[in-house]
């Protein structure tokens, strides 16, 4: 097999067909699909050079794209290069897609550069760095109302996925354990959710081999309750995952609902079924937002919980946690005592090395803002994300299905059959610089078509204006391209 057969043989990824489409209809080639293809093809035949924009004074020889130049350039031809390139990205200021932090304060950036070099592995180089750490996830753990009569322990990741694997490895690890213990086969893992949770849980159980009970969305339930999660339990679960925050539609599952399933689970049956908290993009809002909402480790059932730093912990990308609620919740056989960087590191992690920095900067932000300085900054961002749902709530021909109550987040859908494919109003809306996702709800709610919109802190009540302004045009200039070709395809090109 060659190398490159690896790589073709990978699912078509989703969103493929409607990009080929658009390529079709536009009777034009793009250059390389730059959307949904996370696993790269290798180019190894192509001796395309990028062009020398600053040709005489900087370059004496042609810069290849796909190989490796022969030659160096000076350091400030180099920076020219890439930084000029990298302009072709959408403005992240404008990115309502994303979830995750797209600005911090200059003195952030300060630390962030300080930290750069420094790897978070090397506990014995850099003891005050891993001081930083435990005390960031003591802080957490806290803010989740950890119990101090138990041991809770956690530790940073990369992101919630990381966080959400290592979670459900120890979940997995110990289910196994208690059915060796009594004699049972331990073959056959299961774990409940909902199909509104995000793909790092399917990729989890697809990577680590164990069974997704998915319980599906329908027409108008775009979360759980303990109804549906019931029939799907068994002595072989290992867990259940509840969501504070999805990442279709920004809602919740109903925790308590299946906490108190669980308990009786626990009681009744004998089964022993954590439950684990996916609160990447609600850990930061509700505990400031709503206090007394009791979703964390106030609930009896709840053994482990993760949160996404990098979306409300407002520091940059790379940085997620993972707490648990007593050290007796994650196997001591996963945990690895490292010795050859000096002193006894342990270990619980799916990678190595990673940067320290994102793990400085979440201290950083709990210092500069302390308990108040969040409850404002999400009173602000939950006041701006609902001044839009009403600017947008007026528009006619548009629904919402979340209007920012809860949490930052506003998804609508289209209620006039001309604009029930929400791709285009997407691509005009683009054409402004505003990102704007358009998708389909999981199954079997997929005929329901959404535009997802994240306010995040940088997104001023002026913007609003703007959006929902844009917004508007962008339906009207819809309505009138339908109206004057009505069987026009409705996809354009993405290039
Ligand atoms: C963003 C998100 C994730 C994945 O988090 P990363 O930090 O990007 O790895 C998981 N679950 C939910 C609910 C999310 O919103």
């Amino acid at each position: 097999m060659q190398p490159n057969d690896l790589l073709s043989q990978r699912p078509a990824t989703p969103g493929r067909a409607h990009f080929d489409e658009a390529i079709a209809f536009a009777g034009v080639r793009c250059p390389a699909p730059i959307r949904g293809n996370l696993v790269h093809e290798l180019n190894v035949g192509s001796d395309e050079t990028l062009s020398p924009t600053y040709a005489g004074r900087s370059f004496s020889h042609d810069v290849p794209k796909y190989r490796l130049p022969a030659q160096g350039m000076s350091a400030d031809a180099a920076y020219q290069l890439v930084h000029d390139e990298l302009n072709l990205d959408g403005n992240p200021s404008l990115n309502l897609a994303s979830f995750v932090t797209t600005w911090m304060e200059p003195q952030a950036d300060r630390l962030a550069q300080e930290t750069l070099a420094k790897n978070l592995i090397d506990q014995d180089e850099y003891p005050q760095t891993e001081a930083v750490h435990q005390r960031v996830v003591s802080m957490i753990g806290r803010l989740f109302h950890a119990p101090a009569h138990e041991t809770p322990t956690g530790t940073a990741t990369i992101g919630s996925s990381e966080a959400i694997m290592l979670a459900m490895l120890a979940h997995k690890r110990s289910w196994q354990r208690r059915r060796e213990s009594a004699g049972l086969p331990a073959d056959r893992p299961n774990m409940v959710m909902g199909a509104d949770v995000h793909t790092c849980w399917e990729k989890f159980a697809r990577y680590f081999e164990v069974e997704a009970r998915v319980v599906p969305m329908e027409q108008g339930r775009y979360t759980i309750a303990a109804a549906q999660v019931e029939p799907l339990l068994d002595e072989r679960t290992i867990a259940v995952a509840g969501l504070l925050g999805t990442t279709f539609t920004g809602q919740m599952d109903d925790l308590e609902s299946i906490n108190e399933l669980l308990a009786r689970t626990e009681s009744e049956r004998e089964l022993h079924i954590p439950l684990h908290i996916d609160a990447a993009s609600g850990g930061f809002i509700i505990p400031f937002a709503q206090p007394d909402l009791r979703w964390d480790f106030r609930l009896s059932q709840v053994r482990s919980i993760n949160v996404s730093n990098h979306k409300f912990g407002l520091v940059y990308p790379g940085m997620g946690t993972v707490v648990f609620r007593d050290s007796s919740d994650l196997p001591q056989e996963l945990v690895f005592h490292i010795n050859y960087l000096g002193g006894d590191m342990p270990n619980y992690s799916l990678n190595f090395s990673r940067p320290s920095s994102s793990v400085v900067l979440q201290y950083f932000n709990f210092l500069r803002l302390g308990y108040q300085g969040y409850a404002e900054i999400v009173s602000n961002v939950l006041a701006n994300a609902q001044a839009l749902a009403a600017k947008l709530q007026d528009i006619e021909a548009i629904e919402l299905i979340n209007d920012a109550s809860a949490f930052p987040i506003v998804v609508l859908r289209a209620t006039e059959p001309q604009v029930t494919d929400l791709t285009e109003l997407s691509h005009l809306l683009r054409e402004r610089g505003w990102i704007v996702p358009a998708y389909t709800l999981p199954p079997n709610a997929q005929s329901v078509s959404v535009l997802r919109m994240v306010v995040k802190e940088n997104f001023s009540r002026d913007m609003v204006d703007m959006l929902s302004h844009d917004l508007r045009g962008a339906l009207q200039a819809l309505r009138k391209q339908t109206a004057v070709h009505p069987h026009r395809p409705r996809h354009r090109p993405h290039c």
